[in-house]
């Protein structure tokens, strides 16, 4: 069975990586040229159900324990006044939450645990025939090529494989505009005490102002706006997202003014939720491929816990790989459905003029409840 695996993200490589540990091949095409082609972005908290239990199928818990920053997890919601709405403490040094890592400290993690050649860089898949004895043909840029028998698409927003399963659009959800301010501590102390060890967010009306610490002492800034029909172009000033926050605290707005370069914007996209195909043979999706949802901190923990439950499947049935797959398809739907609604019901909160009240109640532990229900991670 030759499986080829579109995309190198955090799900791809997490499956490669189980597949690997149950002596099953898989080789993972990705579009960059190498693990540090690009900036793999900001941190995310993982899951103990979801990611974190990924990471465990993969043999790699006490690695991710070792690179996680629990205090990360630390996080404070201010109004535009920079009053303090919600202060979230973790107990310190404890692993039983949601744990930050760095993405790219993660992906690393991922990358070393593979061997060298599981991974063809430069490999952008451009399209994917059905073969007549079952199986694809994969046409790459560049003209390379390469056949399979199962074909997993984990190629991430824009996926290529999506399309031979299902035509569900994406649809704007958000503006998200980024800044990076580096050397915190010692450049910006002002900014690092503001920010502390994890994630700020300052929420307006319908829109957001957040920071998050990464663990090479960078913040990261980003600013969530609604969708609208504007250029990209006109949020690519500092001085008209000043504006945009115009009587909001300096302390907070100076969170702008300190990025090291000019804003870069970006649309955020989600599927329609509910989004299932009918299963063919030889191929599925894991990851945004399979469920794009607006980014409140499900997607990376959901495409990783996509990774495990397949690689098991195919693992317990290796003789019959179609129907492992119907089998994974089939519980992830089920799964990902009430996920992908409350993260577009959290997505639409984020940006509502209610917002602030809207969050401190999402935030506040219901009696039978420990922690909050989700991580509103715009960033
Ligand atoms: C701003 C933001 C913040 C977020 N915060 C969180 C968070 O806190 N917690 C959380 O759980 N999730 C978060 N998410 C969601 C999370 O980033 C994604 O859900 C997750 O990365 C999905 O993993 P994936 O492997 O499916 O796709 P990706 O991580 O996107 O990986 C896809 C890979 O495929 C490669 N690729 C794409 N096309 C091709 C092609 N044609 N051929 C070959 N390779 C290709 C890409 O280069 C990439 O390496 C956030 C998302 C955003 C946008």
């Amino acid at each position: 069975m030759r499986i080829a695996i579109a995309g190198g993200g955090l799900g791809g490589l997490t499956l490669a990586r189980i597949l690997h540990r149950h002596g099953i091949d898989a080789m993972v095409y990705e579009r960059e040229a190498s693990r540090s082609a690009r900036s793999q972005g900001g941190s995310l908290d993982l899951h103990p159900e979801s990611g974190q239990r990924a990471l465990a199928d993969a043999g790699l818990a006490g690695r991710f324990r070792s690179a996680a920053r629990p205090e990360g997890e630390e996080h404070r919601i201010l109004d535009p006044a920079g009053r303090t709405l919600v202060h979230h403490r973790p107990q310190p040094g404890s692993f039983t939450g949601r744990p930050e890592i760095d993405r790219s400290a993660l992906r690393d993690l991922l990358l070393d645990s593979l061997p060298g050649d599981a991974v063809a860089w430069q490999h952008r898949l451009v399209a994917a025939t059905p073969r007549p004895d079952g199986g694809f043909g994969l046409m790459f840029d560049g003209g390379h090529s390469a056949d399979c028998d199962v074909l997993i698409g984990a190629d991430g927003a824009r996926s290529v494989v999506r399309s031979l399963l299902t035509d569900a659009a994406l649809s704007s959800v958000a503006t998200l505009v980024e800044l990076s301010i580096s050397d915190a501590d010692r450049r910006h102390p002002d900014l690092a005490e503001l920010v502390g060890p994890g994630n700020l967010w300052c929420i307006g009306v319908n829109q957001i102002l957040a920071a998050q610490r990464l663990g090479d002492g960078s913040i990261r800034v980003g600013i969530s706006l609604r969708a609208d029909d504007r250029h990209l172009d006109t949020y690519r000033s500092k001085r008209a997202l000043l504006d945009m926050f115009d009587g909001w605290d300096p302390s907070l707005t100076a969170l702008i003014e300190a990025g090291d370069g000019p804003p870069t914007p970006r649309r955020i996209e989600a599927m329609p939720t509910g989004t299932r195909w009918a299963h063919q043979p030889g191929i599925t999706l894991i990851g945004d491929a399979a469920h794009l949802m607006p980014p409140v901190g499900e997607g990376a923990n959901q495409a990783m816990l996509d990774a495990a439950e397949l690689a098991a499947e195919l693992a317990t049935n290796p003789a019959d790989p179609d129907s492992a797959i119907q089998t994974y398809e089939e519980a992830m739907f089920t799964r990902i459905h009430p996920i992908a609604e409350m993260s577009a019901r959290v997505q639409a909160m984020m940006l509502s003029p209610t917002a602030a009240d809207d969050i401190i109640r999402f935030f506040t532990p219901q009696p039978a409840e420990s922690a909050p229900a989700g991580r509103a991670a715009i960033l």
